[in-house]
């Protein structure tokens, strides 16, 4: 039995140069908790060609989403940026991941820390009506390069907060933090560096990040999740994994070669 399922590409949107989201088909045996990657791809000359990606969609849609980088060379999305509607991709059948609000010790604010690409898992966390219950309130923060990358912004301050069903929780309990390191912009600077100065809690209106009422998921590339994990390991925070709930969770948004 093949351990992916073939696709078909629902809608292709190009954010810019290099980022692009499409939605495709959902087998109805594809089952995965918000959060989780799968293994996504093509077929190239006869073969799978495939790579990580997280969810950007919930698990209670009906379709899948995906938000990806292009990389000019990349073996996979040198094609995939190409994606047109009506064709197939791969999606293997065995989602996984650690940034499931499961591996999470019980917290009232929940800080979604992401750079790039790393905001696809948050996507799908803050269209989860559970996370609502779960966290008094949740900041998602978004740190990118140029004002261009800031994909999903206008998704998440003018169509989610109107959703009939998440709206309401949006609109009281989601503060979405934008933060932009090459140009001018409402909010500038590293995510760490806005943490250690305190200006994004100053910012957003609330105490200084603590372990024992808070709770912090981090996805993104390798020096802002180092540079976060040793700020938030220094106040105590303690990562969660599968076996052991924790006050952080981390995972990367792509492998460096
Ligand atoms: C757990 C996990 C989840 C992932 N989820 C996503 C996702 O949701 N969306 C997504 O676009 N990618 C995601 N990735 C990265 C993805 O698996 C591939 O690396 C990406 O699709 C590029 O594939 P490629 O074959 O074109 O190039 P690759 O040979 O895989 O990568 C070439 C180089 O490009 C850079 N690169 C790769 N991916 C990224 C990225 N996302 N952002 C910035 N630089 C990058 C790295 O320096 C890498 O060495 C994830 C990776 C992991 C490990």
């Amino acid at each position: 039995m093949k351990s992916f399922n073939e696709e078909t590409v629902l809608s292709v949107h190009h954010w810019n140069d290099t980022l692009f989201s499409f939605k495709t088909t959902r087998d109805a045996g594809f089952r995965f908790r918000n959060g989780e990657f799968t293994m996504v791809g093509l077929e190239v000359e006869g073969r799978p060609l495939l790579r990580a990606y997280s969810m950007a969609s919930a698990n209670h849609e009906e379709t899948l989403e995906f938000f990806s980088i292009k990389v000019p060379d990349g073996p996979l999305t040198s094609k995939l940026q190409h994606l047109k509607e009506g064709q197939s991709v791969l999606v293997g059948k065995k989602p996984t991941g650690t940034l499931v609000t499961d591996n999470l010790l019980p917290g009232k604010t929940l800080y979604l820390l992401g750079t790039g690409t790393g905001l696809a898992p948050f996507l799908s966390l803050i269209k989860d009506p559970a996370l609502y219950d779960s966290f008094e309130t949740i900041v998602l923060v978004h740190g990118v390069r140029y004002i261009k990358d800031l994909a999903y912004q206008d998704y998440i301050t003018n169509e989610l907060v109107k959703d009939e069903y998440l709206g309401e929780m949006v609109r009281g309990q989601l503060i979405y933090y934008p933060t932009v390191t090459r140009e001018p912009s409402l909010h500038n600077g590293r995510i760490t560096a806005l943490m250690e100065s305190g200006k994004l809690f100053e910012d957003i209106g609330l105490p200084q990040i603590d372990k024992q009422d808070d709770r912090a998921i981090l996805c993104g590339g390798s020096a802002m999740l180092e540079d976060t994990r040793t700020f938030l390991e220094a106040r105590g925070f303690v990562e969660g994994t599968r076996n052991n709930l924790g006050s952080f969770l981390i995972e990367k948004a792509f492998v460096e070669k």
